[in-house]
């Protein structure tokens, strides 16, 4: 993404223009606001025509409001949608319909950061279409007027799979679901199969990993790049067959690796991966047809399941899979339950490729409303880790030392101030951790809270405050951008976590505690600027605020995001490595989380004052 000038513009509005640009503003954040509700609802998606409406809808602010600053955002919105459609429909001329937006855009909106984005993404729709010359100019304007923009690499690489030539052209399906009267319900999008790139080599199922505890278990499926998958299919169980409930996902043009079939033992035509932990008995893959994976999860029980991709960190990409149910009697067998079997978070990770079986001793125990009231369970999480060392100071402070020597003070801190709790790390020394197993591990404890630490980072260097995050949407771009920094994605995604995490937290808004963790937030962030004004000059409260951090996607409990402090920042980069300092925001942070729980009695043991 480039620096716009919508910025500068803003600064030269007239009265009248300022008039003007607040009904735009307004209308904007209207669509914004139908946009995540629609987003959110699975029912809804399933429809052609509330794609297409919400399109139109912010078409119409870019035509009704051509010189607002949200003009060229409401015209990548609109293309964007119906090239998202165009995963469900499968129907070409949504991808279609998409072309124009994008191109006005680029025409009336050079200078636009998402000007690039939109070369960039007529470019996969010309190659979706299956006309690869097309595709091949888009990729290369994308690459050579935004020299500087975000998407030049993500170019270079669908440039270098682009086979020569044109695929014959796809026969057209039926046009999907036809407009239906008001009245009528109107059909469902049908998936069909997807365009296949022949030529392009098929992306790559690496691994299957999981976690697993009581009444969760996180199944986590990597691949080398992105795909499109298909929504996951839920099974009946088939007592014909003798065949558990199953739950599937499809993966067009993906292939299992070599490494993967050399790894995982192959029954029945599917490479399984025992589980047996009573909710899942195993997962398995295979290559369901010459074009796509499967990847399957047998079933012992399931009372709810949520499916979302989370981009790689390094590259790759993810697709995670969480199942709740309520656990039947599980194998206890000594084989395969070894006595030693350690608890999560004390679990090593899993390293490297090689598919991992992680256990948890699954001792029968009653489900969380039997839980014993008097241990709470908080995990902190020191951000970043191992060869992610986070943001770097003018001091070379590095982020990963800071969040770690902080998340040890707080639990120190904790632990000492209510014996009751019991405080785990994510991690306690200076490993790298996915994104995915810090949540999988606050999941499978059953964590009450869940507190990753962070410190700031902005190239400018003046740049200062605290500030503390829930996740949520947001179309704040200063936000986003923090995010894609602490999602660790590289620069030329940035433009795309919108994007992304909108279509990630669609499906998770009622797993995901916002409303808790909402006043979770309120207290840390009033703590921290509370007790460290007592202490210090220029400590700015940078408020709670919402963004759409992976770390924090999928968690089942109250959970924040800290940002203690700039490390880009001299005088807070001096603070933030001073242990006095650190005992302070220690502290202050130990009260927040206090309040919280001493406001939520049925969580927290007495607090002994
Ligand atoms: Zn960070």
């Amino acid at each position: 993404m480039r620096i716009g000038v919508a910025a500068v513009i803003a600064v030269f509005w007239s009265l009248p223009a300022a008039v003007q640009a607040s009904d735009c503003t307004a209308a904007y954040a209207r669509a914004s606001d139908h946009y995540s509700s629609f987003i959110r609802s699975p029912a809804q998606k399933k429809y052609h025509e509330r794609w297409e409406s919400l399109a139109g809808e912010f078409e119409a602010v870019a035509e009704k409001y051509p010189d607002c600053h949200k003009a060229d955002d409401a015209l990548y919105m609109a293309g964007k949608l119906r090239f998202d459609c165009y995963a469900f429909s499968k129907n070409p001329n949504d991808l279609e319909a998409a072309l124009g937006p994008f191109q006005a855009l680029i025409a009336q909106y050079p200078d636009s950061t998402l000007a690039d984005d939109a070369q960039f993404l007529r470019g996969r729709c010309f190659e979706l279409m299956g006309d690869y010359d097309r595709g091949r100019i888009e990729y290369q304007r994308a690459i050579q007027r935004y020299r500087r923009g975000d998407m030049v690499r993500q170019a270079q690489a669908q440039l270098a799979r682009l086979p020569q030539g044109s695929a014959p052209p796809a026969p057209k399906p039926a046009p999907v679901a036809p407009s239906p009267s008001p009245a009528a319900p109107s059909a469902p999008v049908s998936p069909a199969p997807a365009v296949s790139s022949p030529g392009a080599s098929p992306a790559q199922i690496l691994t299957i990993r999981y976690w697993s505890s009581q009444d969760y278990t996180r199944v986590v499926v990597d691949l080398d790049r992105e795909v499109e998958f298909l929504p996951p299919h839920l099974l009946k169980p088939d007592p014909n067959l003798g065949a558990p409930p199953r739950l599937y996902v499809d993966f067009p043009g993906t292939v299992l690796s070599q490494e993967f079939r050399e790894q995982t033992p192959l029954r029945d035509g599917f490479y399984d991966l025992p589980i047996g932990d009573g909710l899942l008995e195993k997962a398995r893959a295979g290559q369901h047809d010459q074009d796509a994976a499967r990847v399957v999860l047998d079933l012992k029980s399931i009372s709810d399941f949520h499916c979302f991709p989370l981009p790689g960190e390094d590259g790759g990409f993810r697709v995670v899979m969480d199942i709740s149910g309520q656990k039947t009697a599980p194998a206890r067998s000594p084989a395969t339950q070894p006595s030693a079997s350690a608890s999560p978070a004390t679990t090593a990770p899993a390293p490297g490729p090689r598919p991992t079986a992680k256990k948890r001793e699954p001792a029968p125990a009653p489900a969380k409303a039997g839980k014993a009231p008097t241990r709470s369970v908080i995990v902190i999480d020191p951000g970043h880790g191992g060869k992610d060392p986070g943001a770097i100071g003018p001091g070379r402070t590095r982020e990963k030392d800071v969040t770690l020597a902080l998340a040890k003070k707080l639990k120190a801190r904790l632990e000492k101030e209510n014996p009751e709790l019991k405080v785990v790390l994510t991690r306690s020394d200076d490993r790298y951790l996915s994104l995915v197993e810090r949540t999988a591990r606050a999941n499978t404890l059953d964590a009450d809270l869940f507190i990753s630490i962070h410190c700031n980072a902005s190239p400018n260097r003046e740049a200062a405050g605290i500030e503390t995050y829930y996740l949520d949407n947001t179309t704040d771009r200063a936000a986003l951008k923090l995010a894609a920094r602490e999602n660790f994605v590289s620069e030329d995604k940035q433009t795309k976590a919108d994007s992304i995490t909108n279509l990630i937290l669609a499906d998770l808004q009622t797993t995901t505690k916002v409303n808790d963790s909402v006043p979770l937030a309120g207290l840390v962030q009033e703590s921290l600027v509370r007790e460290l004004k007592k202490e210090y000059s220029n400590v700015h409260d940078l408020g709670v605020k919402k963004a759409p951090f992976w770390v924090l996607t999928g968690a089942r409990m109250p959970c924040v995001l800290v940002e203690t402090s700039f490390i880009s920042n001299r005088r807070e980069e001096k603070r933030l490595v001073s242990s006095s300092f650190q005992d302070d925001l220690a502290r202050a942070m130990a009260r927040g989380i206090r309040e919280y729980l001493n406001e939520h009695p049925e969580l927290a043991a007495a607090w002994g004052e």
